[in-house]
C-alpha cells in the first residue's frame, strides 16, 4: 500500500513552500524506508524550486540532506536494519553499469543519475526530497551515519559535506597546502572545516569581515574581504586550492590570480549565469580551472567516517518547517550561520 506523508512543496517558481502530502512508493526488495528526522536547507534548493537551472517539475519537494532512521527493509536488503541511523544525499539512483558507477562516482553516471528530488525515479514517478516525514530510496543510495555525530549536524554533511570534501581529496588538501575557501555559507563552512581537518592551512575570501570570528573559530588562519582590493594584491599567488562555493558568479580572472603555478581553481558554486575567464590567467602561470559536483557513494560514506573520526559536524540552526520561507530569504542574503536544519517533527 502506497503511504502518503506530509511534505512541503514548492508549487511553482514564484510561490512560498506549503504544506503538500506526498505519496511514497511501496518498499521493494531492494529499498528501505527512512523515518526523516532532520532535512538541511542548500542553496540548490532555492535554485531549483525558482528554475533558475531550467524550469522545475511541480510540485516540488526539496531536501537533500536526509537524515533520520531505518523504519522498513525489504526483503533483500543486506545492508540496513531497522533502526539504523542514515543518510540520503543528492543522488536516488543511478545506472549501476557505467564506467563511473562501477568506479562508485554514481554523481557521473554516464546515463544519468536521479537527483533525490525533482527527478524521475524508475517507476517513472517524480522523485520528491527530504522536507516530508519519510522517503524510500534503495539501499545502494544510504549511507551510515556514525554514532558520534548527531543527526541534526550530520545532515548537511550529505550535501554541503561531501561537495567540498571530493575536490579537497581530489586535488590533494593537506599537509604544506595553502587552500582558500571563497563564500563562508553552508557549503564554505564545511570546507574549512574539512581542509584543516586535512592539515591544510586554510584562509576565507569572504564578501565583508563580518564573520571573520566564526571563520578563525572554524579553523582557517587567514580570513580576507573580496571587497577591499588591495585582498587580491596582498594574497597574489599566493594559493594551492582555491574553493569557489559562492551561489553567484565571480570574477574568476581575479580568484586565479590568487594561484601559484600550477594551483587549482575548483568551482562548486552553480550560478545559473555563465562565467568568463582570460586564456592569460590560466596559461602565464598553468593554472587549473575545474568544478565539482557532489560525491560518489563510497566517497560519501569516506567523508562521514572522517567526520566522526575528527568530531565534525555542520554548524546549524534548527528551524520548524513553518519557517521555511524565511529561511530561504536568509540564505539569499547570505544571513545563515551556517546551514538551516528542518526539524521534520514539526511537519504534521
Ligand atoms: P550559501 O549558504 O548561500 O553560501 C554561499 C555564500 O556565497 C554566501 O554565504 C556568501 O558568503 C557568498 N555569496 C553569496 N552571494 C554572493 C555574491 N553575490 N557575491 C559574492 N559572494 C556571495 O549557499 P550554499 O548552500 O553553500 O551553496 C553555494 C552554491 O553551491 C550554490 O550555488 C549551490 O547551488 C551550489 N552547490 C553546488 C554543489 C555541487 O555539487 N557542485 C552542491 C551543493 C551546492 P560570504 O557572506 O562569506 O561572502
Ligand atoms: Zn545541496
Amino acid at each position: 500500500m502506497p503511504t502518503t506523508v506530509a511534505a512541503y512543496a514548492a508549487l511553482s517558481a514564484t510561490e512560498p513552500l506549503r504544506p503538500h502530502p506526498i505519496e511514497l512508493r511501496d518498499v521493494g526488495p531492494l529499498d528501505v524506508r527512512i523515518d526523516i528526522r532532520f532535512a538541511g536547507i542548500c542553496h540548490s534548493d532555492i535554485h531549483t524550486v525558482r528554475s533558475e537551472w531550467g524550469p522545475a517539475n511541480y510540485p516540488v519537494v526539496p531536501g537533500h540532506e536526509i537524515a533520520g532512521i531505518v523504519t522498513e527493509v525489504g526483503a533483500n536488503v543486506t545492508r540496513f536494519a531497522v533502526g539504523d541511523r542514515v543518510g540520503v544525499g543528492c543522488l536516488v539512483d543511478s545506472c549501476g553499469e557505467c564506467s563511473s558507477c562501477e568506479r562508485g562516482e554514481e554523481q557521473y553516471c554516464l546515463n544519468g543519475s536521479t537527483p533525490t528530488y525533482n527527478g524521475v525515479g524508475r517507476d517513472g514517478r517524480p522523485t520528491q526530497g527530504g522536507y516530508a516525514q519519510s522517503v524510500v530510496v534503495t539501499e545502494r543510495f544510504v549511507c551510515r551515519i556514525p554514532d558520534g555525530i548527531g543527526l541534526d549536524v550530520a545532515a548537511p554533511l550529505l550535501c554541503a559535506g561531501i561537495t567540498t570534501f571530493s575536490p579537497l581529496q581530489r586535488w590533494g588538501a593537506g599537509p604544506g597546502k595553502r587552500v582558500a575557501v571563497v563564500g563562508l555559507g553552508g557549503l564554505g563552512h564545511m570546507a574549512v572545516k574539512l581542509a584543516h581537518a586535512m592539515g591544510a592551512d586554510v584562509t576565507v575570501l569572504s564578501q565583508s569581515l563580518k564573520k571573520r570570528e566564526d571563520g578563525l573559530a572554524l579553523g582557517a588562519s587567514g580570513y580576507y574581504a573580496t571587497a577591499d582590493p588591495d585582498t587580491f594584491t596582498a594574497l597574489a599567488r599566493t594559493f594551492d586550492l582555491i574553493i569557489n562555493t559562492v551561489s553567484a558568479p565571480v570574477d574568476l580572472d581575479a580568484y586565479l590570480s590568487l594561484l601559484v603555478v600550477d594551483g587549482v581553481l575548483v568551482s562548486v558554486g552553480g550560478p545559473p549565469e555563465p562565467m568568463q575567464v582570460h586564456s592569460g590567467s590560466l596559461s602565464l602561470q598553468r593554472r587549473i580551472l575545474t568544478g565539482s559536483i557532489i560525491g560518489g557513494l563510497p566517497q560519501t560514506q569516506e567523508m562521514l567516517d572522517f567526520c566522526a573520526e575528527h568530531g565534525i559536524g555542520a554548524d546549524i540552526e534548527v528551524i520548524g518547517i513553518d519557517q521555511v520561507n524565511d529561511a530561504y530569504e536568509r540564505v539569499l542574503a547570505s544571513d545563515v550561520r551556517y546551514r538551516f536544519v528542518i526539524d521534520t517533527a514539526t511537519l504534521t
